[in-house]
């Protein structure tokens, strides 16, 4: 296969392997599919490894479609499997290139085409310029009681201001004053009561 030029690329394509490929396949969307899985917040969140899996099947779906085979759900991710799987005897992968062969795929091509994690990874950093933060859970916590913390300290400031100026203005009258602001967290299970703060320092509520 001759060395494809990038020059009519889309835009967004870049001169690494992941970009060559999603010309070449036509991979509409893989950039921002890499970028929301990897950056994903749920446990959902795919690793790079996870990344070069779907990359990988998406040129290996691409590769079916262009030799015009029909396939059923799942059965790109299996024959993805069988290519490439660490549980796979060499006896199944050998047959199962055959007949990929025999349908007019180019297995050896689309197999040095597959990406590596690795690769995904240079992708997502250098050429999408995206960076993963991903917090250990005790660092979401800080960060939650930071915002919390913050927002807090907002209303505060903003009750006191208020009320002094109603005092001011001789609309409401008191001492020297506090403002206090509490938040609440009531778990609906079992009724009980926790203060933001404690809440997040204890991880949850005890009948959990
Ligand atoms: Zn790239
Ligand atoms: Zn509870």
């Amino acid at each position: 296969m001759t060395e494809r030029t990038l020059d009519t690329a889309a835009s967004s394509s870049c001169g690494c392997k992941v970009g060559r490929i999603t010309t070449q396949y036509d991979l509409n969307g893989l950039d921002d599919e890499l970028v929301s899985y990897w950056t994903d917040r749920t446990d959902e969140r795919y690793s790079t490894r996870d990344l070069a899996t779907h990359v990988n099947q998406r040129v290996l779906e691409a590769a079916l479609d262009e030799a015009g085979l029909q396939y059923k759900d799942g059965e790109v991710e299996n024959t993805y499997r069988l290519l490439t799987g660490d549980d796979v005897s060499s006896g199944t992968r050998v047959q199962t290139r055959k007949e990929l062969e025999r349908d007019s795929i180019p297995v050896e091509e689309v197999e040095s085409d597959f990406v590596s994690h690795q690769t995904v990874y240079n992708h997502l950093t250098d050429c999408l310029e995206t960076t993963l933060e991903s917090p250990s859970d005790e660092e979401r916590l800080e960060r939650s009681r930071d915002k919390l913390g913050a927002l807090r300290n907002r209303t505060a400031a903003v009750t006191e201001d208020t009320v002094a100026q109603l005092e001011r203005s001789d609309v409401l009258d008191i001492g020297e004053f506090n403002v206090l602001v509490n938040v609440t967290v009531t778990c609906e299970d079992c009724k009980q009561q926790y203060t933001i703060r404690d809440l997040l320092d204890q991880g949850g509520c005890d009948c959990e």
